[in-house]
């Protein structure tokens, strides 16, 4: 598939989860606008120091902060091909700067009710040596690594809420944005890991 694949739904709707799979796939590399945020806050510069007070509340990123990452993201060489968005775009303003610098070709929007939201943000937890998702429940990781396992900080209860309702005002329009162009691909998010895949593959890809 030529051009770039964007999967899109609610914080935790298992986008990441998904995301390893389609990259084996079509060889596109992942492009995680969360996951640049969280290095570039680790290793402490300015873009980061810009992002953190944002990330912690639950609130979104600023457009301009976002747009520098993902426009020097797309100059590498590896995203030639196009690349596999994730957690991005996350406003009409952002899909509109990226339709000027790359082609979307679709949207897979993964559907997750808010109810189950909380429950899968609060049981997230992620092994540091491989960026491997976990789920204290649904997908709980080998005994042999549980003691390296981390939470992430802005995955509590409280900060949920807001993500929820910045996802709800200000992300979820998008959909419609997207839909209103063919690109929208729609999968229900609320089946098993395995289930929620096969569906992807099915619709995106014609195989299972
Ligand atoms: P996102 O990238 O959309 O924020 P993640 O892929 O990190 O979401 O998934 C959020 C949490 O929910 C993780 O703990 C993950 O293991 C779990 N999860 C993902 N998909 C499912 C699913 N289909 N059923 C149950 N739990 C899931
Ligand atoms: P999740 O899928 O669990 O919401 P992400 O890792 O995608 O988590 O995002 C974590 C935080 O990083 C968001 O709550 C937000 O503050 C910020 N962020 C990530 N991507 C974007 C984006 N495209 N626009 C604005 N803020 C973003």
């Amino acid at each position: 598939m030529k051009g770039s694949i964007v999967l899109f739904g609610p914080p935790g709707a298992g986008k990441g989860t998904q995301a390893t799979r389609i990259v084996e796939y079509t060889s596109k590399p992942q492009v995680s606008t969360g996951d640049m945020l969280r290095a570039a806050l680790s290793n402490g510069t300015e873009l980061g120091l810009e992002a953190k007070s944002f990330m912690e509340a639950g609130e979104l990123v600023p457009d301009g902060v976002i747009l520098r990452l993902i426009s020097e993201r797309l100059k590498m060489d590896d995203a030639r091909n196009g690349v596999l968005f994730d957690g991005f775009p996350r406003t009409i303003a952002q899909a509109e700067e990226l339709a000027k610098i790359a082609e979307v070709s679709a949207v897979i929007s993964i559907q997750v009710p808010d109810d189950s939201i909380v429950q899968r943000i609060v049981g997230r937890r992620m092994d540091p040596e491989t960026g491997e998702i976990f789920h204290v429940d649904f997908k709980p990781a080998p005994e042999s690594i549980v003691n390296r396992l981390v939470q992430r900080k802005d995955d509590n209860e409280s900060t949920v809420r807001n993500r929820l309702k910045a996802y709800h005002e200000q992300t979820s329009p998008l959909a419609t944005w997207y839909d209103n162009q063919g690109l929208l691909i729609r999968v229900n998010g609320e089946q098993t890991i395995k289930q929620v895949g096969d569906e992807i593959f099915s619709q995106m890809f014609s195989v299972r």
